[in-house]
């Protein structure tokens, strides 16, 4: 059998393997390519890849660089199942319906323009309706029991830790007579973090996928970041600051809340008023809400017994413009998380330009920032910065506190690949950039003296 990558390699986005055996073609994953333009131009779907001919998806999270270019591929001919489990079916068509909308709005701003200039009109990528026919070859798919696929291929889902609906993915793949057992890691979580239930490392494989988004590091503890949170909040809210916290709206935002409340549960901050103003964030916030089954048994009894809307009575949503307007006029100490993350578009732009230069304002950056984003200049120390077209001072405190990440650190991924060691499997290395890569296939070798593949962008490997 051929296992080709279609991205994720040397890379963290655009997942999307195809497996082909004697009798079945297969994709785990159709994700996009995100962070440039260089990368984002293989947002489409290859003609070698054959999409009138895969026989079905395995879709191990909704992520947008894990799910991205499936309304691509429907659009390319692909009418298979589409196989997810219930919470990721439902993220997926939440990020990729705000992606077709994005698509539409930003294609018709351009065209404006293009009309202008009299240049031709361009289409949008994909549009609402290409993700409704998505949504439509959704075949849920519980944890933990072994289903076909195809013919000669048989899966399971398993917990992958990283956020609602995450799953590592078992195929048994027959050929010749023989079965082989390949596992894809997916996007792997953190063991021992609140609200998500651990990992289910595998106990047997022949071939592992695994991610190395975090291979070449450890996070910081997360006692120490919770401490470190808690000291910045107590020292806001005693100079009546607006904290102004940039979020990712499907499993940051849920975490931040989460510790948040365990704070004013133990009185160590008192309720003060907290606004979700991301209408992305308050739909992901329903979902794990309504999906709590699937989260950890603390973050199960917290809502059951109502204890977390006790903790949260302060915390208000702004679905509309004119509710997230209404927060410049109120008064700190206040808590405002607002996407994007990355504080390269979204409402949280609205709150730094109104707040940056006033120095009771805390700003906490809880993600990863990537190069040339305002996180990332905020984070640096820059004294000022441009936003919405105004160059705005920065008196405010700004700090950036690793250790809530959804992902494993090495730590993590050498922990979820050791009981499938014992009679050892080829490894691929994929999901990473190339030193992450390097420094998570020294480790391997290291403690399983197992030699990892690090294939290339397009590379067929041959098992
Ligand atoms: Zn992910």
């Amino acid at each position: 059998m051929h296992v080709t990558l279609f991205g994720a390699a040397n890379e963290v986005t655009g997942s999307c393997y195809l497996l082909r055996s004697e009798s079945a073609r297969i994709l785990v994953d159709c994700g996009m390519f995100q962070g440039s333009e260089r990368l984002e131009l293989q947002n489409r779907i290859p003609a070698q890849l054959g999409a009138k001919t895969v026989n079905a998806v395995l879709l191990t999270h909704g992520h947008l660089d894990h799910c991205g270019r499936l309304p691509l591929l429907t659009k390319a001919g692909f009418s298979g199942p589409i196989f997810a489990t219930e919470g990721t079916a439902a993220i997926a068509k939440l990020i990729l319906s705000d992606a077709a909308k994005i698509e539409e709005e930003d294609t018709a701003r351009e065209n404006r323009q293009r009309k202008k200039d009299h240049l031709p009109l361009i289409k949008p990528v994909f549009r609402l309706r290409d993700v409704e026919q998505v949504c439509r070859q959704f075949q849920i798919i519980n944890y933990n029991h072994w289903f076909d696929v195809t013919l000669g291929v048989k899966a399971q889902f398993v917990e992958a830790g990283h956020i609602l609906g995450s799953s590592s993915i078992l195929l048994d793949v027959s050929e010749n007579e023989t079965s082989k057992r390949l596992v894809f890691s997916g996007d792997l979580g953190r063991f021992d973090a609140p609200i998500m239930c651990d990992p289910l490392p595998p106990e047997r494989a022949d071939i592992v996928f695994l991610e190395s988004t975090y291979g070449d590091r450890n996070h910081p503890p997360l006692a120490k970041t919770l401490e470190e949170f808690e000291s910045q909040l107590k020292a806001a809210i005693a100079r009546k600051g607006k904290i102004l916290i940039p979020t990712f709206a499907v499993g940051r935002t849920q975490q931040i809340l989460y510790q948040i409340a365990a704070m004013i549960r133990r009185g160590a901050i008192a309720a003060l008023p907290i606004y979700l103003d991301s209408p992305m964030a308050i739909a992901a916030t329903e979902l794990y809400t309504k999906h709590i089954v699937f989260m950890d048994e603390e973050a199960q009894n917290l809502q059951l017994t109502g204890q977390l809307e006790t903790d949260l009575t302060t915390l208000k949503t702004c679905q509309t413009a004119e509710e997230s307007k209404a927060l410049n006029n109120i008064e700190g100490p206040c808590i405002i998380l607002a996407g994007a993350g990355m504080c390269n578009a979204g409402r949280i732009l609205h709150h730094l330009l109104r707040n940056l230069n006033s120095p009771e304002t805390l700003v906490v950056i809880v993600g990863y920032q990537a190069k040339g984003s305002i996180g990332r200049d905020l984070i640096e120390g820059a004294t000022q910065v441009k936003i919405l077209g105004e160059t705005v001072r920065v008196r405010a405190t700004v700090r950036g506190i690793g250790g809530f990440s959804a992902h494993a650190d090495q730590k993590d991924l050498l922990r979820w690949l050791r009981p499938c060691t014992t009679t050892p499997p080829k490894v691929v290395l994929t999901h990473g950039e190339s030193h992450a890569i390097d420094q998570l296939a020294y480790a391997i070798k290291k403690e399983f003296d197992i030699s990892c593949l690090k294939p290339k962008q397009g590379e067929t490997l041959q098992f």
